[in-house]
């Protein structure tokens, strides 16, 4: 491909709007350009980069023995109201009518569009195992969308669905997809961590993410310093010490006029902030609970929904805690409430002589000790881990990191084949509903994580089998003579099946190499004087300061070497 008859619309400047590297390098590089916000067009470049992470995705997803369907983006509102989510996907699902008023959702993923095709093909035990995948477009109406393709409106995921008899046949399906998704990053060149997650809104038990470390992530992963355990920090959990004990104390009220917050109480009553019982209210499915966490801790929202098996859960409102506390918000504690369900942390067992809020405006209890001033009746681990805190499997500490999550896989059991009542006939002829289990990828994210991890001040740096082209071509010539040298060593490398971007264009050979350096191809013949004085040809890895000449002869067998190694 010559530069003069291709689409490389370079930038010099970093866009305004694009504030991490990722997005600042796409654009500039010209493999992408904004549509509107969230919604971006990929230029014959960027595309040739998608179409290589998609390739390397349906390799592995083969190899693992998943087959590729092709679902519709446009789904019947039906199918997401007999699994429930049409209620609970929120306004991040995109929803639409059509002339009849027929009620449709933009995919945002697939689960029930995938159960509800197995229904209609499946009906003995002997069709299963299933594993059935698409590369997609997703729609998500994200309300900030941000980071160019890392969080966007549109974007290309490949999603698979695994269908089996037992839970025994849902382990291997999900190893296969663990073991496929190891290969299919790092053929992307990528270095991910694999952490533990919870399922979410999705349902489920186990559940792993493939995160890669990045500054600019939005998801903090804990890893311990001395074992293999690493979770988000939604899953992650933590050994709490145990509070040194000391003789206990009396209950006493103390008058805290507008004392609220624990910064007000830690002041007010001159001691840590995990003396503090801190207690809030949340409305889970309607119904008020009382959460009591140390105060220097914050609520694990996404813990205490999973302990609740809640569907919905929100802070309450000023007028509820007023109604099931009889006080105003920031005096609330469990001492003396009576019919309120109260939620412990773990870690509340063992703190004594603490200070909790009375229900009453302006007081305080101080001297608290749980067991004899309130019983502790649910007891949960419902607290936020971070940096510092015990490994929960060994001695170690834990630190954090941020990460993008480029892949999820988990299993997702009975829940969209029991809502959607799909059975199969087993051995001896009864109904049995087969287990679930989801895998998805964004194949745009991981484009760009690519770009986060493997690059530098100059520009992308492409990992072997997602470059765009295998070398970039750069020639310095000052007559039609040299220019006819240049091509024929265009010609040969074309004849030789490797994919070259050759610059031919009429600018200075320094616009040229900033160029190179910033699209990122891995390797850089450069033809100038040197190969019409002596016949050497510049090779240059863009990884690496040093080039190499080489003669003619041998530019296809390095090229080779390079790719195979
Ligand atoms: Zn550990």
């Amino acid at each position: 491909m010559k530069v003069s008859r291709y689409l490389i619309p370079t930038l010099k400047e970093n866009p305004s709007d694009a504030v991490v590297t990722s997005h600042r390098l796409m654009m500039r590089a010209g493999l992408i350009r904004k549509e509107s916000a969230g919604m971006y067009s990929y230029l014959p470049m960027g595309l040739k980069v998608l179409r290589k992470i998609i390739n390397i995705v349906k390799e592995e997803m083969d190899r693992a023995g998943a087959l590729e369907c092709l679902m519709p983006e446009l789904t019947n509102a039906d199918l997401w109201k007999e699994s429930g989510r049409w209620y609970t996907m929120g306004p991040e699902m995109f929803r639409i009518e059509d002339r009849n008023g027929l009620e449709y959702a933009l995919g945002p993923t697939h689960e029930e569009a995938f159960t509800h095709l197995v229904r209609t093909v499946v009906s003995s035990y002997r069709d299963l195992p299933l594993n059935l995948y698409q590369i997609n477009t997703k729609f998500r109406d994200e309300i900030r969308p941000r980071f160019g393709v890392i969080r966007s409106k549109e974007f290309i995921m490949k999603d698979a669905y695994s269908f089996d008899v037992d839970e025994k046949g849902l382990d291997e399906s999900y190893n296969a997809m663990a073991k496929a998704y190891r290969r299919i990053f790092e053929r992307c060149g990528l270095e991910t961590i694999p952490v533990q997650a919870d399922s979410g809104n999705m349902g489920g038990s186990a559940s792993e993410e493939f995160m890669v470390a990045s500054e600019i992530g939005e998801e903090v992963l804990l890893l311990c310093d001395s074992c293999d355990y690493r979770a988000n920090s939604e899953k992650a959990e933590y050994r709490s010490i145990t509070a040194e004990s000391e003789p206990q104390e009396s209950l006493r009220e103390v008058h805290t006029p507008d004392i609220k917050t624990i910064d007000d109480l830690v002041n007010f009553f001159n001691c840590q902030p995990d003396k503090f019982f801190k207690s809030i209210i949340y409305v889970y499915d309607g119904k008020p609970v009382m959460v009591v966490v140390p105060g220097s801790r914050d609520v694990n929202e996404h813990k205490l929904k999973n302990y609740l098996g809640a569907l919905e859960l929100e802070l309450a409102s000023e007028e509820i805690v007023i109604k099931v506390t009889g006080a105003p918000l920031g005096f609330a504690g469990p001492v003396g409430l009576k019919d309120l369900r109260i939620i412990c942390d773990v870690s509340i067992r063992s703190l004594c002589n603490g200070v909790t809020g009375a229900n009453k405006k302006d007081y305080h209890f101080a001297g608290v000790n749980p067991g004899r001033d309130f019983e502790i009746k649910e007891e949960a681990d419902i607290t936020i881990a971070r940096s510092g805190d015990l490994c929960p499997k060994c001695n170690g500490k834990m630190y954090e990191k941020k990460g993008i999550e480029v892949g999820h896989i988990f299993k997702l059991g009975y829940k969209y084949t029991k809502a959607m009542n799909v059975t199969v006939l087993d051995e001896k002829g009864e109904a049995i509903t087969p287990i679930m289990g989801c895998y998805g990828i964004g194949i745009n994210r991981t484009m760009a994580a690519i770009v986060e991890q493997c690059s530098d001040d100059k520009g992308i740096i492409w990992p072997k089998e997602v470059t765009p082209f295998h070398v970039h071509l750069v020639g310095i010539a000052k007559n039609d003579e040299e220019i006819r040298q240049i091509e024929e060593i265009y010609d040969m490398l074309i004849d030789s099946g490797i994919d070259v971007l050759y610059d031919d264009r009429k600018v200075s050979p320094g616009f040229k190499f900033a160029d190179a350096d910033l699209i990122g191809i891995p390797l850089r013949i450069t033809v100038g004087k040197n190969y019409f004085a002596k016949g050497e040809v510049e090779l240059k890895e863009r990884s690496k300061a040093e080039a190499l000449s080489i003669a003619k002869n041998n530019i296809v067998a390095e090229i080779k070497k390079y790719y195979s190694a």
